[in-house]
């Protein structure tokens, strides 16, 4: 990429969330993540170049340093930040206006600094080598959310050893307007090593467009779910997509049941890829991660309602959920128990206002990484403590956030693919790759709003699903 030769029709709009902005390249598989400002922001509040440029290397550090020694050398990418002409931005935040979602125009793309994020393209599947001409990759995008019940002694409320955060707060979006349904996926069910369609049948179906069901064909976007959709049209619709990838062109199955046929298929695959265990794929029976002692299972899930399972289930161990649930694991005090230790930071760092060595706000390097890795146990009453358990619990709420990309591609009979990365789901075979996205720092001053966040969620749940309470 020629930094002084930008063109903004070379690239066109991905997509977005809430912090930043997406545009693809129309020819290369690159990305540019740009930053997004609230348009209540008065112009003062933009950050300056350098402000931006210092912001996304942080991020950058902190994909690079921090997540991916904890999430695994495969799945993370980190890119790099680059500034790009001022004119560039500008054209293409106009060319972009008009292709973003109503509901996400409460925010504008930052056209001041000219800075981003330069990023692999993981809808496209770069480290495959053989893109079927005429068929090519698929892309799902899910985000998992968290992935087990807190067990700290720290916990005050019963529930939250019962009901998951996820399947609480749910509650809370749809009364208060956000969301429009509930949807049926609960995290604990993903995350379960139970190995049962359901989870993956659900995120599919993005009956919840929050959590996933993101999907591309060949960088393209073909389907993403809207609140208030039809779901079996708009299935029927995505099958269509697929047909070729997973139907021999002779199939004579039609209409709802060979979207069934074809999405079951997709599914398949999509399990291989969250489960298979990639430091070991040679082992027929893989080395498996125990799951948090005591209860893993969801009172609210449906699938809790439907079987009655025994809480012992695995996940293989180095599966992409398995690092993605490790790494939320950090936070094992709960923001119950961590408040007191954030408040010994606070305090701490008014008594010593020069004090950086703590590095509250980075830099981000490999002694950040030793923080969370070698806190103490137990509490010592150090600052040493305490700053550790808030890095913890900083990069377990990175881990809740993330999302995962899954790219598959088919592959000819006869391709001498590495075997790392192949799998036989059916007939065609496919190669995948795992890539886990999003892995932006969380601010450490948002640490009272999650306390006070929580404490809404759970007495709205309370209040709602138990009015004698
Ligand atoms: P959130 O609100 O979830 O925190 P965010 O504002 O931090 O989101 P991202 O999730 O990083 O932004 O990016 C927004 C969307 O852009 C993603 O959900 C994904 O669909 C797409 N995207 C981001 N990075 C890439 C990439 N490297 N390749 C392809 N698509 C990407
Ligand atoms: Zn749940
Ligand atoms: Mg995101
Ligand atoms: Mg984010």
């Amino acid at each position: 990429m020629e930094l002084d030769k930008m063109d903004e029709n070379d690239w066109k709009y991905h997509g977005e969330g809430n912090k930043s902005l997406v545009v693809s390249h129309v020819q290369h598989a690159r990305v540019l993540r740009l930053l997004k400002y609230s348009t209540e922001d008065d112009e003062n509040s933009h950050k300056t170049t350098e402000q931006a440029f210092r912001h996304i290397q942080n991020i950058v550090d902190y994909s690079k340093n921090v997540m991916k020694p904890l999430l695994g050398e495969k799945f993370v990418h980190n890119g790099e930040a680059v500034k790009l002409p001022i004119d560039f931005v500008r054209q293409l935040s106009l060319k972009v206006q008009r292709e973003r979602p109503e509901s996400r125009c409460d925010k504008v793309m930052d056209t001041f600094s000219g800075c981003a994020l330069c990023l692999p393209n993981l809808t496209q599947l770069s480290s495959c080598c053989c893109f079927g001409q005429h068929r090519p990759p698929l892309c799902i995008e899910i985000k998992p959310k968290c992935g087990f019940l807190p067990s700290s002694r720290h916990v005050t409320k019963e529930i939250k050893s019962k009901v998951c955060r996820f399947c609480m707060h749910q509650h809370f979006k749809v009364t208060s307007g956000k969301w429009k349904r509930l949807s049926r996926y609960c995290p604990l069910d993903l995350f379960s090593g139970y190995v049962t369609t359901h989870p993956f049948w659900v995120l599919i179906t993005a009956e919840s467009h929050f959590n996933g069901g993101l999907k591309w064909k060949g960088g393209e976007c073909i389907y993403s779910c809207k609140d208030d959709a039809d779901v079996l049209q708009d299935l029927d619709e995505l099958a269509q997509h697929l047909r070729p990838y997973f139907l021999p062109s002779g199939s004579l199955i039609n209409g709802h049941q060979a979207s069934k046929v074809v999405l079951n298929e997709l599914i398949q695959v999509l399990m291989s890829a969250l489960l298979s265990s990639w430091d070991c794929p040679r082992t027929v029976e893989p080395r498996k991660t125990h799951l948090p002692e005591g209860r893993v299972t969801c009172e609210a899930s449906i699938l809790h309602r439907d079987l009655l399972w025994n809480g012992n289930h695995c996940l293989p161990k180095d599966c992409v959920l398995a690092k993605i649930l490790g790494t939320q694991m950090h936070d094992n005090l709960d923001i119950e128990g961590l408040n007191p230790l954030f408040r010994r930071v606070e305090q701490h760092l008014q008594d010593f206002p020069k004090e950086s060595r703590l590095q509250i706000d980075g830099p981000y390097d490999e002694s950040f990484l030793e923080k969370v890795q070698n806190c103490p146990a137990e509490d010592d009453g150090s600052i040493e403590y305490a700053v550790g358990k808030v890095h913890q619990y900083r990069v377990a709420m990175t881990a809740k956030d993330c999302s995962i990309m899954i790219a598959i591609a088919p592959c000819g009979e006869d391709d001498g693919l590495d075997q790392n990365l192949e799998i036989q789901p059916a007939k065609p075979r496919f190669s995948y790759s795992v890539s886990i996205l999003d892995l932006d720092p969380k601010p450490y001053d948002s640490i009272p709003h999650q306390s006070r966040l929580d404490a809404k969620i759970l007495n709205y749940y309370l209040r709602s699903t138990q009015p004698n309470h």
